[in-house]
C-alpha cells in the first residue's frame, strides 16, 4: 500500500471530488467511491456502511466483497467489527480481524479471505452515520498515515450523505433524515399539533468539503478562530462571576478556543485537502471519539460544550447564524435544544407546537408555552439532530410522544385523536355557561390565567369568571427596550376592555429567575431562582414599579382595579409595595386623573414563611393567591425546573396539603379571600384535592376550566375531604391513590 502523504491524500480527495461532481446517480457515485479508494490505498477491499435506521447499517456499497451482498448485509449497532466501529464512534484497526473481539463472520460477502481490517466511523457533529472499511488480505495493521487519510475520506463522506449525495433513483439506499422516527420525550404542555420543523437553530450545511487552495483555507480558518476567541472572551468577560456552571462552560470553551493544538490539527487536515468547514468536522469528530475515552467523566460531559464551539465555529465559517432567511413553513412547529421565554414570545402564536431535547415543565419557557395554548414536549432526545427545516412532524403533547416523518397511518390515528379531542372540547363548552357547583353545592370560582392580550378571547370561550393572574411580565420578556408607560396603560385598558366587567388580577412584573430581560444587566448571582426577582426587584429599583403602577391606575380610569405583588416573603416587603401603589394613587388624584372605582391589593403567597407571617399581614392583604408553582419549589427544596428532582414530590403529599389547609385557616380567620393560581390548579385531581381544602377559587389556562368544572361538578367536596384526612391520618405519604380509588368509585356510581 502506498504510503499516504500529503499529496496522495489531496489526490485522493481531488478524485473523490470529481467523482461526487458528476451527476451519475447516488448508487453509481458510492460505487466509483469505494473504488477509488480501494485503489489509491491499494488495498482488497473498500465498502461503505452507512445506517438505514437508528439501529441498523446496512452494506450500500463495496469493491472487493461479492456484489451480491450490497443492500442485503445488515448489522445492529454494536454487532460484528462494523457495528462496533459505529457504536463506539472509534476506529478498529486489526491485523488479524476474525480474532479481534467482537468479530463476526458474514458468509454472503465472502469476506472470509480477508485478514486485515481498518474501519472508521462516518460521523458529523457527533451524529452517526455509517462506517468506512478498508480490508486486505495480507496481516498487518495499518499505518497512522493509512488511518489518516480513511478519515479524511470519512468526513467527505459524511458531509456528502448528510447533502443526500448518495440517494436516488438506483440506490436502494434512502437518504439520511427520511425515515419515520418516533421520539418519546415528556409532557410539557398538553395538546396536539400537526406541521411543519422550523428549527431554532439551524443545522450547517457544508457543501464544500474539498478544496484546492490550502492557502486561502488555512487563512478563512484563523480568521474565524480568531473571531470566535474574541467572542467566547466576550462572553467570559460579560458572564457573572459568580455562576459557577456558566463560567465552568465558558472556561471550556475558552480552554478549547484558545488550544493551539486544535488549530495547528486543523490546519493539517487543510493541507491534506479539506476545506475549513471540513477541518473543524473532522477534527470535532476525533476530539469527541478521544473525550468519549477518557476516564474522567469531567471531561466525557465537556462534549455538548465541543460540540456546541464547533458550530459557534462553523457558523462563524459558513456565514449561517439564525438569521439564514430561510422562510417559515407553514404550521411551523419550533424544534430546539433548549429555549428561554423572550425567545419564545418572539415566534408568538405563529407557533403550532414546541419539541425541546432539553427544558423541564416548570420553566418559564413552558409557561409561556401554557399560555400560549400551544403544544409542548420536552426531553425530545436527539431530535435536533434527527430534524430537518421542513421536515413533517406531529407532537403528541398527551403523551409526551414526537413523530417525525410520520407514516401515513400515523397520520391518520393522529387526526383520529384530534377529532376526539374536539368533541371532548365540544362537551366542555356545553358547560361553559355553568358554574362550576359540586354535588354537596359549594361554588368554586374558576378564572383564567393570563399574560398576552391574544389570551382574552379565550375568556368568553372558556367559560373564565374572570382573570385570576394577568402575567404582566410577558411584555416586558417580549421587547428590546422598557416598555413606554403609555403603551402599557393602552394595554391594559384593552385588557380590562375585553375582559367586559369581569374581574381582572394585574400581577405586577415577576422578573428575575429564568425570566431575564433582555435589556436589563443580569445581576451576578449564584442562584437566580432564590436571587433578586419579582418585588425584590421592584422595591430595590422603584422607577419601573411605580411607573407600572402609574400605567395600571390609568388604565382602569374609573373601573376597578386589582393587583397583586409577587414573591412577597414577609411582612414588610408586602406593606411597602402596598404604600407605593397608594402613593401613585395620591398622585395620579393630584394630577387629576380618574382613579380606580374600587382597588384591591393582593399578594401571592409562593414563599413558605409567608404563610408563617405575623396575622397583619393576613389582615392587610385584600386577597391572596398561592402561586403553588414557586410554593413547592421553595417547600420541598426542588427546583421546578430540574426535572430530576421536581417529580419527586406530589402536589398531593400529605405535608404540602397540611401546608394548604392552614393557609385557608389563616385566610379564613381573618376573613381575606384566597385563590390558587399555580399549575396545579388546572389538573383536574389536584384541582378537586385543594377546593376539599377549603379553597374557592382557582386560575388556570383556559384549556383546563373545561375539564376541571366537568368533574367538579360530578363530586362531594366533603366526601373528598374525608377521603383525603382518612388517607392523611392513614401514614401515606400522598393521599393520590386514595384519592384517586375513591374518584373511580363514585363517578362510576354517579
Ligand atoms: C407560581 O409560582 O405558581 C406562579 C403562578 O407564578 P410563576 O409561575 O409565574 O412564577
Ligand atoms: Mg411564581
Amino acid at each position: 500500500m502506498a504510503e499516504a502523504t500529503e499529496s496522495e491524500s489531496r489526490k485522493l480527495l481531488r478524485r473523490l471530488r470529481d467523482a461526487l461532481a458528476d451527476d451519475s446517480a447516488g448508487q453509481a457515485r458510492l460505487d466509483r467511491i469505494t473504488s477509488i479508494i480501494a485503489e489509491s490505498m491499494e488495498t482488497e477491499v473498500c465498502s461503505i456502511y452507512l445506517f438505514r435506521d437508528p439501529d441498523t447499517l446496512e452494506l450500500c456499497a463495496t469493491e472487493g466483497l461479492r456484489a451480491e451482498a450490497v443492500h442485503q448485509t445488515r448489522m445492529r449497532l454494536g454487532e460484528g467489527l462494523v457495528g462496533r466501529v459505529a457504536r463506539l464512534g472509534r476506529i478498529i484497526n486489526a491485523a488479524d480481524a476474525p480474532s479481534e473481539r467482537g468479530f463476526r463472520y458474514m458468509p454472503e460477502t465472502g469476506e472470509e479471505i480477508y485478514s486485515s481490517f481498518l474501519g472508521v466511523p462516518i460521523q458529523r457533529l457527533g451524529e452517526k452515520l455509517g462506517v468506512l472499511v478498508v480490508q486486505s488480505k495480507i496481516a498487518r495493521e495499518y499505518s497512522d498515515d493509512e488511518i489518516y487519510a480513511l478519515e479524511v475520506v470519512a468526513m467527505v463522506l459524511a458531509e456528502m450523505t448528510e447533502l443526500g449525495a448518495f440517494t436516488g433513483e438506483g440506490a436502494a439506499l434512502s437518504a439520511r433524515h427520511q425515515h419515520p422516527v418516533l421520539i418519546r420525550g415528556t409532557i410539557g404542555q398538553e395538546g396536539t399539533a400537526e406541521g411543519n420543523v422550523w428549527l431554532h437553530e439551524p443545522r450547517v450545511v457544508v457543501t464544500n468539503p474539498i478544496a484546492e487552495d490550502p492557502d486561502r483555507e488555512t487563512e478563512r480558518l484563523t480568521a474565524a478562530v480568531e473571531k470566535l476567541r474574541v467572542t467566547v472572551d466576550d462572553m467570559l468577560d460579560g458572564a457573572q462571576t459568580g455562576d459557577k456552571d456558566q463560567r465552568e462552560v465558558l472556561e471550556t470553551y475558552r480552554m478549547f478556543a484558545h488550544s493551539r493544538g486544535w488549530l495547528r490539527r486543523m490546519c493539517e487536515d487543510i493541507g491534506r485537502g479539506l476545506s475549513a468547514e471540513a477541518a473543524v468536522e473532522k477534527e470535532q469528530s476525533s476530539a469527541r471519539a478521544r473525550l468519549q475515552k477518557a476516564p474522567d467523566a469531567y471531561m466525557r460531559e465537556r462534549l455538548s460544550d465541543l460540540d456546541d464551539l464547533s458550530r459557534r465555529l462553523l457558523r462563524i465559517l459558513t456565514g449561517q447564524g439564525r438569521e439564514t432567511g430561510a422562510e417559515m413553513p407553514p404550521n411551523p412547529i419550533l424544534v430546539a435544544r433548549s429555549i428561554g421565554p423572550g425567545e419564545l414570545l418572539d415566534y408568538g402564536r405563529t407557533l403550532r407546537g414546541i419539541v425541546l431535547e432539553q427544558g423541564s415543565v416548570g420553566s418559564h419557557a413552558a409557561i409561556v408555552a401554557r399560555a400560549l395554548a400551544i403544544p409542548l414536549v420536552i426531553h425530545a432526545r436527539g431530535i435536533t439532530t434527527e430534524a430537518l427545516n421542513g421536515d413533517h412532524i406531529v407532537v403528541d403533547g398527551e403523551q409526551g410522544n414526537v413523530h417525525l416523518r410520520p407514516e401515513d397511518n400515523i397520520i391518520a390515528a393522529f387526526r383520529d385523536k384530534i377529532a376526539m379531542q374536539a368533541k371532548a372540547q365540544e362537551r366542555y363548552a356545553d358547560l361553559r355557561t355553568l358554574p362550576a357547583t359540586t354535588l354537596c353545592g359549594t361554588n368554586v370560582a374558576l378564572t383564567m390565567n393570563a399574560g398576552l392580550m391574544a389570551d382574552l378571547p379565550s375568556l368568553q370561550g372558556s367559560g373564565a369568571e374572570g382573570v385570576g393572574l394577568f402575567r404582566t411580565e410577558l411584555q416586558f420578556l417580549a421587547r428590546a427596550a422598557v416598555p413606554r408607560r403609555g403603551d402599557l396603560a393602552a394595554l391594559y385598558s384593552r385588557v380590562l376592555d375585553a375582559a367586559e366587567g369581569k374581574p381582572v388580577t394585574f400581577r405586577t412584573l415577576d422578573i428575575g429567575s429564568d425570566k431575564v430581560l433582555p435589556y436589563m444587566k443580569r445581576p451576578d448571582e449564584p442562584n437566580p431562582a432564590l436571587g433578586w426577582r419579582a418585588i425584590r426587584v421592584g422595591l430595590d429599583r422603584t422607577g419601573i414599579m411605580r411607573m407600572q403602577l402609574q400605567a395600571l391606575i390609568r388604565a382602569a380610569n374609573g373601573r376597578p382595579l386589582k393587583v397583586m405583588f409577587p414573591f412577597v416573603a414577609q411582612l414588610d416587603e408586602f406593606h411597602q409595595a402596598r404604600r407605593h401603589l397608594l402613593e401613585e394613587m395620591e398622585r395620579e388624584d393630584k394630577l387629576g386623573r380618574i382613579l380606580p372605582s374600587s382597588l384591591e391589593i393582593g399578594a401571592m403567597l409562593e414563599t413558605p414563611s409567608l404563610a408563617f407571617a405575623p396575622r397583619q399581614f393576613f389582615e392587610m392583604a385584600d386577597f391572596i393567591s398561592i402561586g403553588g408553582n414557586d410554593l413547592k419549589q421553595f417547600f420541598f427544596a426542588a427546583d421546578r425546573e430540574n426535572e430530576r428532582v421536581r417529580r419527586r414530590y406530589d402536589t398531593l403529599n400529605v405535608s404540602f396539603l397540611t401546608l394548604i389547609e392552614m393557609i385557608v385557616k389563616r385566610c379564613d380567620e381573618v376573613g381575606t379571600p384566597l385563590s390558587f393560581c399555580g399549575e396545579d390548579a388546572g389538573r383536574p385531581v389536584e384541582a378537586i384535592c385543594l377546593s376539599a381544602m377549603g379553597i374557592r377559587s382557582l386560575s388556570m389556562r383556559p384549556a383546563s376550566i373545561g375539564p376541571v368544572k366537568h368533574l367538579l361538578r360530578r363530586i362531594d367536596l366533603g366526601e373528598a375531604r374525608g377521603v383525603i384526612d382518612g388517607s392523611c391520618r392513614s401514614g401515606v405519604q400522598s393521599v393520590r391513590a386514595d384519592v384517586m380509588e375513591w374518584l373511580g368509585r363514585s363517578l362510576t356510581q354517579g
